[in-house]
């Protein structure tokens, strides 16, 4: 009955449309994620942020900035929305013009004087904006600009950079960044991309960095304290730049080491870096998570002082394959997380197989480790097959934004990948892996996207109705070369709960 209902409602609508379609209209509130209703933004494209911030001696005191967003509108706008959560906003002004501008919980709504067009670009400042550092607890928008002994990062991921920046905060929407910082002489700024220019007068230190390819919100670091940046030279026209905070530097610098090693182990299966630098950012602190930002990871010590040198290892291999599986090809929609976290946790086992890593019995990873193959740890996954289903959703369908980093987005995901080896074989499998980063460099993608990319290299259609029931089906389907793995009941079985944060990576 609802169903006739609406296809009423877009009758009536495909009529309207024609008449209605020449003025400006409002741009919609939300980018049209169902898991998230009110994040991002309709009616525009940013194209590039230039955001200038200035920080105080304290690492609580609030952080005060100014953004500058080139956008083209993909229809004639009477006004537009900005996602912003932080303290206060000083103005707005668009195309030169001041602009009228009200807040409506997270959202900042605009209106310019003058309409824009559809297809223009346009100018939008944000001033005198101000974001508040928290603490690290348990309200996950604590980690959006957080405080740690050594100073202040970001952890956006996956809704929270509208805490500390006006923008259109949703991966579907990426853009080129610049960020100026100025901060007390002493303390040490750092982001995204690479160092562009850098002083200090009267006091203050500004520094200026610029991450060219687009870049997704919720992958922004901004960083400012007690940092080293040190830089390693190039490793095969990557620069290399590490961040420790300054009491760690002595020990945490060395445990960097291996990203060269894994630099050319991940470019030797998904092919060239897609940025122009990698590092850690490297802060004393116990998050529960570690996370892909943009060419410059955060990982903090608990990674390594509590699951010692192999989780550690496998952690940065982890984030490391992030930059081409979610950074440089980043999700179209939040449900299309595990394209991110499969891949991740694929590249993530495999390491860790070659390397000894699965086999190190880890407390806190209930289903990654203590296995001495992948084929033992997939097997193992595969049994929670349905469990994870009715849990948390299907691999690609996850039941509620709260499931988003359920274990079926990373150990799930990564059974699809598993599951899509078996099916067309490990040479077909290779060349999908190499294509997916590469047909999609800079973009955003869904679902859908990867799986006619897997039946197109791998030459067979079948690929299609195979990968669309592993990823949507409400039961586990066969696995191919395996008929004896079988699936828990989930009727028999213990109920998961979400898993806690230490599982995010
Ligand atoms: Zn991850």
């Amino acid at each position: 009955m609802k169903r006739v209902v609406l296809f009423a409602a877009m009758f009536v609508l495909a009529i309207a449309a024609p008449a209605v379609a020449a003025g400006p209209s409002p741009g919609a509130s939300g980018i049209g994620d169902p898991l998230f209703p009110g994040l991002g933004n309709g009616g525009y494209d940013v194209q590039h942020y230039d955001v200038d911030v200035r920080y105080g001696r304290a690492y609580t005191d609030p952080v005060e900035g100014n953004v500058t967003i080139l956008a083209r509108a993909s229809q004639a706008l009477s006004r537009f929305n900005l996602d912003f959560a932080g303290r206060s906003v000083g103005g707005v002004v668009v195309n030169g013009a001041p602009a009228q501008w009200q807040r409506d919980g997270s959202e900042l709504v605009i209106a310019p004087r003058k309409a824009i067009a559809k297809g223009a670009l346009f100018v939008v400042t944000v001033s005198k904006f101000v974001a508040v550092p928290t603490v690290p607890g348990d309200d996950p928008t604590s980690t959006a600009l957080f405080i740690h002994t050594s100073g202040t990062a970001t952890a956006p991921q996956p809704d929270l950079a509208r805490y500390f920046l006006p923008s259109n905060d949703h991966p579907r929407d990426k853009a080129s960044f610049d960020f100026r910082f100025d901060v007390p002489a002493g303390l040490t700024a750092v982001a995204n991309g690479v160092p562009l220019a850098k002083w200090t007068s009267g006091g203050r230190t500004h520094s200026v960095f610029v991450q060219r390819q687009p870049m997704a919100t919720e992958l922004i670091q901004m960083a400012v304290g007690d940092y080293d940046i040190t830089y390693e030279g190039f490793h095969n026209g990557v620069l290399l730049r590490e961040v420790t905070a300054k009491p760690l530097t002595p020990k945490y610098l060395p445990l960097l080491d291996p990203t060269r090693s894994q630099l050319d182990w991940m470019k030797a299966r998904a092919g060239a870096y897609p940025f122009d630098l990698y590092g850690s950012l490297v802060i004393e602190a116990d998050l529960g998570f570690a996370l892909e930002t943009q060419t410059l990871e955060l990982i903090d010590t608990s990674w390594y002082e509590d699951y010692g040198q192999g989780t550690w290892d496998a952690t940065l291999l982890h984030e490391l394959s992030h930059m081409w599986f979610g950074d440089s090809v980043a999700p179209y929609a939040w449900s299309d997380l595990w394209l991110n976290e499969g891949h991740a946790s694929w590249y993530e086992f495999t390491w860790g197989e070659e390397n000894g890593v699965l086999e190190e019995d880890t407390e806190g990873y209930p289903d990654d480790t203590g296995y001495a193959t992948l084929d033992e740890l997939m097997k193992a996954v595969y049994a929670h097959g349905d469990e994870w289903r009715a849990e948390s959703g299907p691999v690609a369908a996850p039941s509620s934004a709260d499931e988003l980093f359920a274990f079926q987005r990373y150990h799930g995901g990564a059974l699809v990948l598993y599951a899509l080896r078996q099916k067309v074989g490990n040479a077909a499998f290779l060349r999908i892996e190499r294509a997916y980063p590469a047909r999609f460099k800079d973009r955003s993608v869904t679902t859908d996207d990867f799986i006619a990319l897997a039946a197109e290299v791998s030459g067979r259609r079948d690929v299609v109705p195979f990968l669309r029931e592993w990823v949507y089906g409400a039961k586990t389907p066969p696995m191919p070369g395996h008929p004896d793995w079988t699936v828990n009941d989930p009727a028999t079985q213990r109920t998961l709960t979400t898993p806690n944060r230490r599982a995010r990576k």
